[in-house]
Parts: C-alpha cells; sequence; structure tokens
C-alpha cells in the first residue's frame, strides 16, 4: 500500500493492482476498485487545572513519545462512543461531558501499511484530578503542566498542531 508497484488484485488474484492517485486502487484486469478511506481516530485533551494528562506510548508507531488518551474508531461506533471507551481501555477513567476542540489528520504507519487518518480533538476539564492507571497501549501516563510541554515529545503532528493552537502560552 506504499505506491511503489502493482499488488496482486483481492478479485480476481492479477498482478495488475495498482494506485490511482492517493484515494483508490483499481485491478486493471477486473476493474475491481477499492477506496483508502482516511480512518477516523479520536483523542482527549484531560485537564485539571493548568495541567494536562499525557500518556507515554508502550507500542510502535512512535513507542516511547508522547500521546494524547485516543484511538481508533471502531466501524459503526460514534466520535463521542470511542473517545470514551479509548479512556476507559487505556486509562480506567470514566468520564463524559466531551467539548469538540477541532480536528487534523496524519498518517499512521503500522505492520508496512501507511493509514491516512482524521483524528477529532475533545477537551474534558476534571474538577478534581482523576485517578488514572495506563493500560492498553499506552507505558505510563502523567500529568503535564501546560507551561512544561514540549511540542516535539509529541508523537504526530496533529497534536502538535492542535497543542499549539489552543493551549500552549
Ligand atoms: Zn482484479
Amino acid at each position: 500500500m506504499d505506491g511503489s508497484g502493482p499488488l496482486f488484485c483481492p478479485a480476481c488474484g492479477n498482478l495488475a493492482f495498482q494506485p490511482i492517485g492517493r484515494k483508490k486502487l483499481v485491478c486493471g484486469e477486473c476493474r475491481f476498485q477499492f477506496y483508502r478511506n482516511a480512518a477516523s481516530a479520536v483523542a482527549a485533551v484531560i485537564l485539571y487545572g493548568d495541567e494536562m494528562l499525557v500518556g507515554k506510548r508502550g507500542r510502535n508507531p512512535c513507542k516511547g513519545l508522547l500521546d494524547l488518551p485516543g484511538g481508533f474508531v471502531d466501524p459503526g461506533e460514534s466520535l463521542e462512543n470511542a473517545l470514551y471507551r479509548e479512556l476507559h481501555e487505556e486509562l480506567g477513567l470514566t468520564l463524559s461531558d466531551a467539548r469538540y476542540l477541532g480536528s487534523g489528520n496524519n498518517v499512521y504507519h503500522y505492520a508496512n501499511v501507511e493509514y491516512d487518518t482524521t483524528d477529532a480533538f475533545f477537551e474534558i476539564r476534571c474538577d478534581q484530578r482523576p485517578e488514572v492507571t495506563a493500560m492498553d497501549d499506552l507505558d505510563d501516563v502523567m500529568w503535564l503542566k501546560l507551561s512544561d510541554i514540549v511540542l516535539d515529545d509529541f508523537a504526530f503532528t496533529s497534536q502538535q498542531k492542535l497543542l499549539r493552537q489552543h493551549y500552549l502560552p
């Protein structure tokens, strides 16, 4: 899926399945078409006072770099439900009242496939500091003062852009 040459067609099996631009692949033999739609993803900016909850990635891509809690939206799921599910799976948190902030895009490299993603960002403000445990995709989780955030420590450019736009002094 990196556009370097023809692939075997999943419909007819011929080595004639080729990308047409970025958006689709077409088989030159049987005309089978496959659209490369962007994958939906969600992430949360969880705030307590002037601190933000940030995770450390436990898996590639970008293992060890910082990440906002979140993940991919499952088929049939809403953005909000995906966000609340991911916060429960990754942090053991049961939160609600997420406010939509905006969106961005990334290319996510995983197992030799490049996934174009559309990332939706939400903010959740907490009155009390919630107890959290890093689980699933996250190795660790920490509260960072907004003034201590270093954008280059974050794995994804869409998150860097969001943080620069909304949260950095
Ligand atoms: Zn074919």
